[in-house]
């Protein structure tokens, strides 16, 4: 689980005392080397770089250095890119647009509701005047009275309505846009799959779920073989594509009420709900076998990369158990079929009581 870029919070440094002043003194170095000031900016950014867990970052910070000394403008662009969570900004700015919207209506509706109660209050001083000594005139008068007090009132219902109208369609709008905003937070851009941010949700769920109603449910930890040569031999693009087509191949074999995430770079993650570990260890035999058999061609040149292979780990559900838990024995299981040669599924039982 080294690489999580796309659902990575900024706040999770997984890091021992010890290992995060090394990585402090390891950043200064870098910062010395590249003659880049240590301030909170490039500091993030060189922090960020050295941890290696965005790619991307990697690949665009690396672009530039190579080109020379670095500009602050350069510096700023990175850091909007990769370290300020665009879609958390933007969910906090919804959220603080929704209250002004509704703290409107409401001293709209409030002054409307004012100009009501002072028609009421027109209307039933003049309903007094009708007493029984009222003249032919005094009535002309009050009935002339009563219909500008309640054209007034039907002018003032229609403003309400009106009123509410446009909050309704300003809050539909922001609905949309909050759903869309809320569903890129959860996306991974590059396979379209959930994220580790949208898995982890999903994963909640699933396992809250499972344990209600005491059913099975397997997870699937996948990894992608030596997935560094394919970078190193075919480049970044052509790694992309086999991230995108490993997605699909994944995405193809699974059923309905299965998740797939893409867990960190080059890493996948399937949950299974009502799916014993025996039957859960089918599915994941069948994706190995369907990754193994597959194809894949480089992009630019059209080159045959060969075959690529997975490691899987699988494990169930132990019901109470956090999700740290349950992630970190598919984990230890997907480290097993690492370290005993690859390409293959290992599994891990429950402990017995
Ligand atoms: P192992 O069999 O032990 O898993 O080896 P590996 O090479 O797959 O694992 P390692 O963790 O050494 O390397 C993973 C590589 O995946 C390094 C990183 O640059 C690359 N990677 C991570 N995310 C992306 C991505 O979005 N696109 C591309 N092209 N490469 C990525
Ligand atoms: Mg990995
Ligand atoms: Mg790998």
């Amino acid at each position: 689980m080294q690489n999580n870029p796309s659902g990575r919070s900024l706040l999770e440094y997984p890091q021992t005392p010890e290992q995060a002043s090394e990585h402090l003194r390891l950043t200064l170095a870098f910062l010395g080397k590249h003659q880049l000031p240590p301030d909170p900016l490039h500091f993030t950014l060189a922090y960020e770089y050295l941890l290696d867990r965005d790619p991307a970052l990697k690949q665009a910070l690396d672009q530039l250095l190579a080109q020379g000394p670095m500009s602050h403008e350069s510096a700023i662009e990175l850091y909007r890119r990769f370290i300020l969570d665009n879609n958390e900004r933007r969910l906090d700015e919804i959220r603080n647009e929704m209250r002004s919207v509704i703290v409107d209506t409401i001293a709209g509706v409030d002054e409307a509701s004012q100009h009501a109660e002072l028609t009421a209050t027109n209307l039933t001083v003049t309903s007094r005047r009708l007493s029984q000594d009222a003249s032919v005139d005094d009535l002309r008068v009050i009935v002339s009275e009563v219909v500008t007090e309640t054209r007034n009132l039907a002018q003032n219902s229609l403003t309400i309505k009106q009123m509410l109208d446009d909050t309704r369609h300003e809050i539909d709008n922001l609905r949309e846009e909050l759903d869309r905003t809320r569903q890129q937070a959860n996306t991974d851009p590059l396979t379209g799959l959930l994220n580790r941010r949208g898995f982890e949700a999903a994963m909640q769920l699933a396992c809250n779920e499972a344990a209600h109603y005491q059913q099975a449910l397997t997870l699937l930890l996948i990894d992608i073989d030596h997935f560094k040569n394919i970078n190193d031999t075919f480049g970044h693009l052509a790694g992309d594509k086999v991230l995108r087509n490993i997605g699909t191949i994944l995405s193809a074999n699974i059923k309905g009420k299965d998740t797939v995430g893409r867990y960190g770079g080059e890493e996948f993650a399937i949950l299974l709900p009502s799916t014993s570990l025996a039957n859960g260890r089918q599915v994941g035999e069948i994706l190995r076998m369907n990754i193994e058999r597959s194809r894949h061609r480089s992009v630019v040149a059209g080159q045959e990369i060969g075959t690529v292979t997975v490691s899987i780990g699988a494990t169930e559900y132990a019901f109470g158990e956090n999700t740290d838990m349950f992630l970190k024995r598919a984990d230890d299981a997907l480290y097993e079929s690492k370290r005993s040669g690859r390409n293959r599924l290992t599994y891990l039982e429950l402990p017995t009581a």
